[in-house]
């Protein structure tokens, strides 16, 4: 599709028989199974300033921590003891180094034989090496949006060649490499998630994460509108459509906007779900919007719960790693 069709389905029609192709097109190419990554978010500092985001700097209203290693260890094994085979390690851009994570990427791996993706953030093809060679097989890191001047206006010290050069990196470097973005930014027109489509088809990432905004009160957005479900719902599903085999989370946020959220999206090209383990006692502090569906959920509860919505929806948890579809391999890589 081109830009200006993709910008007449976002906009205009039923959203039911759109919905229903990429429900159909998940199937085809990723299957019945829905994948569970277990996320841990081991540390909110950042040294960035996104307005959209409460782990900015210069939110002072929230108390930062950092996991210790044994504590990130005890969470993964929590995960790997439910069964799940995926330990997503999540942070804000720290600059602080990356030492610590290097020995853990590899225990997690080695004792646990759970395959390990990063959510760290910019950082220079050097260290994004380094986490390779430490053993992780997967990095997320969304562009946001592709429209430079949005991108500019919302994430005002980052650059957006920077950004996507980043991307390149890590795909060069052999991570299956997820992006995405975010739906319903202040000032973001139609034609600019259309865009976003675009772009996702054009770098085909094996994993493609669709988030709505949620406005959080302690940044520079306080008080705008949210990103719409149905808007979000499009967008999933037309990136679906146009980028038939990436693997793609029924995202916390959309679960955050609507309670039947995760139903919705996997009904419409979402497979992955990813149940929050980082311990109860912080996750209050991971606050990049507030509300967020999971902050008191007991994981054993979520994981009991995400099986019970399977199950109505004639769904199954995925057996096996689920690494990317390109990844020809289904043991920790
Ligand atoms: S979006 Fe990421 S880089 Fe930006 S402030 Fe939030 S955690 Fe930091």
């Amino acid at each position: 599709m081109n830009k200006e069709t993709l910008a007449r389905k976002l906009s205009s029609g039923d959203c039911l028989p759109l919905f229903q192709m990429a429900d159909a097109v998940r199937l085809r190419y990723c299957g019945n199974g829905v994948h569970l990554r277990a996320i841990v978010e081991f540390s909110n500092y950042c040294s960035k300033n996104c307005l959209y985001c409460g782990l900015r700097r210069d939110n002072k209203k929230i108390k930062r921590y950092r996991m210790s290693p044994a504590e990130i260890f005890g969470a993964a094994r929590q995960a790997a003891q439910a069964g799940i085979k995926t330990v997503v390690l999540q942070s804000g851009e720290e600059k602080a180094g990356l030492g610590e994570l290097f020995p853990l990427i590899g225990r997690i791996k080695k004792e646990l034989g759970c395959a390990v993706t990063l959510s760290l953030g910019e950082k220079t093809a050097a260290e994004y090496r380094a986490l390779k060679d430490a053993g992780a097989d997967r990095y997320l890191l969304k562009f946001e949006t592709s429209d430079e001047k949005l991108f500019r206006a919302c994430k005002p010290d980052s650059d957006y060649s920077a950004r996507f050069d980043c991307i390149e990196t890590l795909v060069s470097l052999g991570f299956q490499t997820g992006t995405g973005n975010i739906v319903g930014l202040p000032g973001q027109t139609v034609r600019s998630l259309a865009g976003d489509i675009l772009r996702l088809k054009e770098l085909a990432p094996d994993m493609i994460s669709v988030t709505p905004f949620i406005s959080n009160p302690d940044t520079p957005f306080a008080g705008t509108p949210c990103g719409d479900l149905e808007m979000t719902l499009r967008v999933l599903a037309l990136s679906r459509i146009e980028t038939p085999d990436a693997h793609m989370p029924a995202t916390t946020a959309i679960r955050t906007l609507h309670k039947e959220g995760a139903g919705k999206a996997l009904a419409c090209g979402a497979n992955v779900i990813m149940p929050n383990f980082t311990p109860i006692l912080y996750r209050p502090h991971y606050s990049i919007y507030p509300g967020k569906e999971s902050i008191i959920g007991d994981p054993s509860v979520s994981i009991r719960d995400i099986l019970k919505m399977l199950e109505k929806m004639g769904r199954k948890v995925a057996p096996g790693y689920g690494h990317g579809r390109r990844h020809h391999t289904d043991s920790p890589l």
